[in-house]
C-alpha cells in the first residue's frame, strides 16, 4: 500500500483530472453503445404491397383486385411490426403504383414502378424485404400459401419457412414447400437485401377469395408474418 501526501493545490488538480476522466469516459461509453447498437438493435423491414394501379394484379372470381388486398394486409403487417418496435418502410401506401404520369404505356409504367421499388430496396439499408401478393391459377381448386425467398440470400430460408408455418397455424391454410423465387420476378432476382415473397392465397378459388377479403382473416395473416419476423430477429440478437 502506498501513501501520498498531497498539497492542497495538487489535491484540487487531482480532483479536476478525475472529474474530467469521468466526464469523457462516460461520453465514450455512450458513444460506443450508440455505435454498436445502430445496426443490431433497430431492425428495419420493407413491406411491399404487390402491384398498384394501373397494375391491379390478379382478379378474383368475384372481381376483387389483388392490389387492394395486398395493401390491406401490408398495412396490417406494418401496424403489428411497428407496435413491436420494428421500423417499417412501405413501398406504397395508396392504391397507386410508383410510376408517374410521364410514362406512356402500361408496360413502361410497370417497368418504372419496379425500378422505383428496387431503388427503395437499395437505399433503405433495411434488414429484410417482404413482398405481399395473392395467387391465381386456372384450376379454381388450387388453394393455400406459397412462400418464396431470394436465392442470393439463402440464410433467410428459415424465416420464410417460419412465416409460412405461423400463417398456416392461424388460418388452417394449406402449405407447400418453401422455394427459391422464380428469377423472372424482377424484385426477387438478386435483390440487394434478403427478400421473401408471400402469396397469401388464391383469388381464383372462390372459397379462399372470400376468406382473403375478410378483414379478420387479413389480420390473422398479418399478425403471423409480423410474429415470425419479430421472433427471427430476437433469436439472432440473443
Ligand atoms: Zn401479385
Amino acid at each position: 500500500m502506498m501513501y501520498f501526501i498531497l498539497s492542497k493545490k495538487n489535491a484540487v488538480l487531482l480532483c479536476l483530472l478525475f472529474g474530467m476522466g469521468l466526464f469523457f469516459g462516460s461520453f465514450l461509453v455512450i458513444r460506443s453503445y450508440a455505435g454498436s447498437g445502430d445496426k443490431k438493435e433497430a431492425v428495419s423491414v420493407i413491406i411491399d404491397a404487390g402491384h398498384g394501379l394501373p397494375d391491379g394484379g390478379a382478379v378474383g372470381t368475384s372481381g376483387i383486385i389483388e392490389q387492394e388486398i395486398n395493401l390491406k394486409i401490408a398495412e396490417k403487417v406494418r401496424e403489428v411490426l411497428e407496435a413491436k418496435g420494428i421500423t417499417v418502410i412501405m413501398t406504397r401506401d395508396t392504391k397507386n403504383g410508383l410510376s408517374t404520369e410521364k410514362s406512356r404505356s402500361l408496360r413502361e409504367m410497370k417497368i418504372e414502378d419496379m425500378k422505383k421499388r428496387r431503388a427503395i430496396m437499395k437505399k433503405s439499408n433495411a434488414d429484410l424485404f417482404i413482398s405481399i401478393h395473392m395467387n391465381s391459377f386456372k384450376n379454381g381448386s388450387a388453394s393455400g400459401l406459397r412462400v418464396f425467398y431470394s436465392e442470393n440470400f439463402e440464410d433467410i430460408k428459415p424465416l420464410a419457412e417460419s412465416i409460412q408455418l405461423r400463417m398456416a397455424d392461424v388460418t388452417g391454410a394449406e402449405t407447400a414447400a418453401v422455394k427459391t423465387a422464380d428469377k423472372s420476378l424482377f424484385l426477387m432476382k438478386n435483390p440487394p437485401l434478403p427478400s421473401i415473397l408471400v402469396e397469401c392465397g388464391f383469388l381464383s378459388n372462390p372459397e379462399e377469395e372470400q376468406k382473403l377479403t375478410s378483414g379478420e382473416y387479413q389480420s390473422r395473416l398479418a399478425w403471423a408474418i409480423a410474429d415470425a419476423v419479430e421472433k427471427y430477429y430476437a433469436l439472432q440478437k440473443s
